[in-house]
Order: structure tokens, then sequence, then C-alpha cells
């Protein structure tokens, strides 16, 4: 039986082993925090869809979507649950010409697998949303997109991971990859400890480019700051909303509970990896601003908005140059594989990425049958998915 080492125990990380083990592998999971799925993982705003602007991104949300509404069944777990919300996501226009773009992408997707995207505009989109501004033309919407919780996500994958050959350790750091010659072996923690393996699988989220350094590898990831405002209970807060998206800012809110979170993909630089990101405070006024355009009503919750009401979060996305991950083999390096540069993607994407990955590293996929190979041509094409949200 082969032997791997996964270093991350995000949710990417712990999905992996979860299907490696039950793929007959030998699994070792290291993770450097006393808890799992305390990094970015931890950020997310937890959202998931499928309407994806290509073929490849439409099936991997699709197989993801699938698994999470049959998770318990799928991972034969009883009394688990990932608070799957399929409320939707609205992606919102006031401007004539992305109305055109819309109706063009929602085409492209009926005929590529998302026959459910619907196209609403004029009355029947403020018919269906009455929450919108009165300047909101067009909209594209699917019901089966929404969100859930990343942590009992996390867990379920955790729990049936423990069926098979997964050990999981936390509160272990590894501080560099072994080599022999151009191999990867495995790694060397921060207590001292070499740990060797068939495989050693990078999911360390931003830090993923870094420990690929230590054995003189150039991953084209990079690190990149991103917010998160979670407001408490509101009653002005729609509580049967959408993950609703203004579509020509980037500005998004969706409910959470009695309360919402919100998010908006600024233009920002690539920083260091860091285990603390500190979020910019003004990030909650410049948000609540961004969402109030298409969504009035985030005006009355501003001005009757209690401070201890506001929980203000960062993270980073890991990001490609063409904003889809990397999941493989490092050629130039046997023995190194990585499932990384999940942008803002990772929480949806975790099924049928880890499963991708196990099937490749089982020899069940060919590597040309792999479409998110590190040495794809497009990968710095900027061919790829471009909506960052
Ligand atoms: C603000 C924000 C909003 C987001 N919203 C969404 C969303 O709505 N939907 C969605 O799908 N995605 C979203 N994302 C992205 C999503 O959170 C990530 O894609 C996903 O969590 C990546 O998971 P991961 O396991 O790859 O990385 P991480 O969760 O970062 O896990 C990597 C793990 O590796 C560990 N590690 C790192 N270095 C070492 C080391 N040397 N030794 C041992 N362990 C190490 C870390 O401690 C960490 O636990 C969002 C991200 C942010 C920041």
């Amino acid at each position: 039986m082969s032997r791997v080492i996964i270093v991350g125990g995000g949710v990417i990380g712990v999905a992996s082993a979860y299907f490696l083990g039950k793929a007959g592998f030998q699994v070792i999971l290291l993770e450097r925090e006393p808890t799992l799925g305390a990094l970015t993982t931890a950020a997310s705003l937890q959202a998931v869809r499928a309407q994806f602007t290509d073929a490849v991104n439409i099936a991997m949300m699709k197989e993801s979507i699938a698994f999470y509404e049959d998770f318990n069944r799928i991972l034969d777990l009883s009394d688990h649950n990932i608070g799957f919300h399929q409320q939707g996501y609205l992606f919102v226009t006031s401007e004539e010409d992305a109305a055109a773009r819309m109706q063009e992408r929602v085409a492209y997707q009926h005929a590529h697998g998302l026959p459910d995207v619907e196209y609403l505009q004029d009355d029947e989109l403020h018919r269906r949303f009455p929450y919108l501004a009165p300047e909101a033309r067009a909209a594209t919407f699917r019901q089966k997109d929404g969100w859930l919780s990343a942590h009992e996500t996390l867990d379920g994958f955790r729990q049936a991971a423990r069926r098979y050959d997964v050990t999981i350790r936390t509160r272990t750091e590894v501080r560099q990859l072994l080599t022999r010659g151009e191999r990867v072996i495995g790694v060397s923690t921060a207590a001292g400890e070499d740990l060797e393996a068939d495989a050693t699988l990078l999911a360390a989220g931003p830090f993923t480019a870094q420990l690929a350094r230590t054995a003189d590898v150039d991953l084209p990831l990079q690190p990149v700051r991103r917010h998160r405002v979670v407001i408490g209970e509101h009653e002005r807060i729609p509580h049967w909303g959408a993950m609703t998206i203004d579509e020509d800012t980037g500005a998004h809110w969706r409910p959470e509970g009695p309360g919402a979170a919100l998010a908006w993909a600024e233009p920002e630089a690539p920083s260091p990896p860091r285990r603390h990101v500190s979020p910019d405070p003004h990030f909650t006024f410049r948000v609540m601003e961004g969402v109030y355009r298409l969504n009035p009503f985030w005006l009355d919750v501003a001005e009757t908005l209690k401070r201890d009401n506001v929980f203000l979060h960062a993270g980073q996305y890991t990001v490609t140059p063409d904003h889809n991950p990397v999941i493989g083999p490092v050629n130039e390096r046997p023995g190194l594989w990585v499932i990384s540069g999940f942008s803002g993607h990772g929480v949806m994407a975790a099924p049928a990425s880890a499963r991708l990955l196990a099937q490749l590293m089982a020899g069940d996929i060919a590597p040309d049958g792999n479409p998110y190979a590190l040495d794809r041509p497009s990968l710095y094409d900027g061919s790829g998915e471009q909506m960052v949200i």
C-alpha cells in the first residue's frame, strides 16, 4: 500500500484524506494549528455555486453540489448537518451591456449542463426579488446554488476518513520537504521529525508555494487578502433572499441565520502567506456601501447597526494566473503533488477536486484527462474563469 503525507488540514486537505483513504492509500495528514480548518476555510463565505462561465468548472461544481445534496448518505453519516441552504445565487446588473452579456452566458450555461439557470429582467425580477433597487435591470438566478457550513463539511469528511487508514495530526508544522535526488521523499517537521512517504501532497492553502520552494519548486500561487463581514440578527434583512451579487461591482451579500454575510473581492496586491490576517477596519463601511447600490435595505441596516453586532474577518485567497486550481503531480519533482489555488472556490470545489486528486494518484485517470494539471497551457494565458467572487 502506498503511503501519502498530506500537508494541511483545511477543507481541501481533509477531503483529500477521505478520498485517498477510500482509494486504499495509507494517509498521514499534518496540520500546524491545534484545530483543523482554522485558516482560509474558517474565513470563507461558505457559498456554493455551479453558475460558472466555462464547462470544466461547471462540471466540477455540479459534481460537488450533488455530493453536498447527498452528503450524509455518501459518507454514511447519521445526524450530521452541513446546513446546505439552496436559496440560490442571484447575479444582478443595472447596465444594459451587462444584461446582454448575461443572456449569452445563460445560453452557454444551458448548453453546458446547467439548464436550470434563469435569466430574469424587469417586472419579473422585481416580483421575485422585491428587495432589489429599481435600477436593477436584469439578473441570472439558479435556485440550487447556495451556502453551507464549511466547518461541518470538513468535519463530515474527517469522520468518514476515520474508517480508513487515515491518521490526522494537529500541532504538527512541516518545515521543509525532504528530497533524494530529484525525488521528494517526505517532510521534516518543526519538531525535528523526518517522515517519509511515496507521495507528499501540498494542501497548505496560502503556504503551499512557500513549502514547495523548500524543494526548489516554483508554483504559480499567490496569496491575496480578502474580507468577510458577518452581521448578527437584524429585522431588515430578508432571510429568504439569495446570495445576491452586484455583477457591476462584485459587492455581494447573503443571509446568514437571522443576519447576513457580506464580501467584496476588491483589487489588492498579493501578500506573503500569513497565519493571522489583519482586516482593514474600513472594509465594513465600504462593503455596506457597495451592496446598498442594488439592495437599498442595507441603508436601514447600516443606520441602525450596533458595533457589537458586526464581525469582520480576513483571510487569503490562494490565486493562480487563470483563477483555477492546480491539482496533480509536480512533474519536475517525482513524489510531490499539489492541490491548491482555489481562489474563492475551495469550499464549493472540495468534493470534486479531492475525488479527482485521488483518482489521479491511484492511476484511475490519465494525466491528459486532468483539466487542472500544473502543466496546462491555459494556466498562464488568462483565459480562465474571471468572476473572482
Ligand atoms: C474572505 C474569503 C471568502 C471566501 N468565500 C468562499 C466561498 O464563499 N466559497 C468557497 O468555496 N470558497 C471561499 N473562499 C475560499 C476558500 O475559503 C478556500 O478556497 C478554501 O478554504 C481553501 O481550503 P484549503 O484547505 O486549500 O486551505 P486552508 O483552509 O488555508 O488550509 C490549509 C491548511 O494548511 C495548514 N498549513 C499551512 N502551512 C503548514 C505547514 N507548514 N505545516 C502544517 N500545516 C500547514 C494551515 O494551518 C491550514 O489549516 C473564501 C476565502 C476567503 C479568504
